[in-house]
């Protein structure tokens, strides 16, 4: 089978635009089409041509980005699992084949660094009218979660790192407070983009309820909703944490979407015993921090965990789904404000060349 599809592309220098491409398919793969697509900071650095990380897929002189999917089954190979009309999210990250943790259905931990990444390192993306997959990277999307799931990649992160935190800590000291549950435990999120908001709402269905979210500059209207709506506690960090620190006393869990080293080399002082700093956050400006002799010195005498994470597993995808299901009951409102910036696919490479979005969140329509 074959068809004519168009895409959004870039090379190592940056977006090339849209180009139009023939798709074609043995009787044993599978086409889909994108219904949904959101953009994310790494687009916007593809198609500045500032990310290094970017491979081309062998034998192409451009590689078609897009990672954060929902997409329909248009051709199913016989016999799989999946029929035509299925809904669909694939995973991002793709296992190198080599090293243990890929051979053990670990993507999200390869060691060798060899790994795949789809609209990212050497597989084409879904920023395209139509794509091809492999059948092991696809989700289906339960029924009653299909309007949503277009935000399952972006959480599927954060649950592996939520992960990652939990197990850290019940590997080491009992972190429930002393009625059991967690709302002793002062949570610090750093930044108001669509990630530091999905992870206060993973954080408050694990049972965090004390949650501060921050920012250098005052909240927009619809992150004031959210907060709002999350019962969060906003915080302006222009002159820094020290007043935050003063206000309610040492941060339990960190949470940082910035990625940068003086945010971060500052808050590990405002830290409480044996409490956690997840780094989630790539740089995207130059900055000058560095770990001084008084911040390691706090690192070693209480404990502090930082812990670093990237992209969602597949058992992150469904557990994404599943969380989804619940918060369209729980904070309709919040995912309303997500979802509501629609944007045609002509328009995306007019919105990847903005250097930074007012909205929550822009989704690609690729029916309007
Ligand atoms: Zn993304
Ligand atoms: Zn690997």
């Amino acid at each position: 089978m074959e068809l004519e599809t168009r895409a959004v592309a870039v090379n190592e220098k940056g977006l090339i635009g849209i180009v139009r491409y023939k798709l074609s398919a043995d009787e044993d793969e599978i086409i889909l089409r994108t219904i949904e697509a959101g953009i994310c900071g790494t687009d916007k650095d593809l198609a500045m041509g500032n990310l290094p990380q970017l491979k081309l897929p062998p034998g192409q002189d451009y590689l078609i980005i897009g990672h954060e999917c929902k997409a329909e089954v248009y051709k199913a190979p016989p016999d799989s699992s999946f029929k035509e009309g299925d809904i669909v999210v694939p995973m991002v990250r793709r296992g190198c084949g080599i090293c243990r943790l890929c051979k053990l259905g670990m993507p999200e931990y390869c060691e060798s660094g060899e790994f795949k990444e789809l609209g990212i390192i050497g597989v084409n993306g879904c920023f395209s009218e139509f794509f091809k997959d492999e059948l092991s990277a696809l989700i289906k999307v339960p029924k009653g979660v299909e309007d949503v799931a277009v935000l399952a990649e972006p959480l599927s992160g954060l649950e592996k790192a939520m992960d990652q935190i939990l197990s850290f800590q019940r590997g080491r000291i009992p972190w429930r407070c002393d009625d059991g549950s967690m709302n002793c435990r002062k949570v610090l999120i750093i930044g108001t983009g669509p990630i530091a908001f999905l992870f206060a709402m993973l954080a408050k269905s694990n049972g965090f309820n004390n949650i501060y979210i921050s920012n250098i500059r005052e909240l927009r209207k619809d992150e004031i909703i959210l907060v709002n709506t999350l019962d969060l506690k906003f915080y302006n960090s222009k002159d820094g944490y020290l007043q935050l620190y003063k206000e309610i006393g040492p941060f339990d869990l960190v949470f940082d979407t910035t990625g940068l080293p003086s945010v971060a080399a500052e808050v590990l002082q405002y830290m409480n015993y044996n409490s956690v700093l997840l780094l989630y956050g790539f740089p995207r400006k130059d900055d000058t921090g560095i770990l001084r002799p008084k911040i390691m010195n706090e690192i070693v005498y209480k404990n502090l965990g930082i812990i670093g994470s990237v992209t969602g597993p597949k058992w992150g995808f469904e557990a994404a789904l599943n969380h989804l299901a619940s918060w369209k009951s729980q904070y309709p409102t919040v995912l309303d404000i997500f979802l509501k910036t629609k944007i045609s696919f002509d328009e995306i490479p007019d919105y990847l060349k903005r250097p930074k979005f007012n909205e929550i969140k822009v989704i690609i329509d690729f029916n309007k």
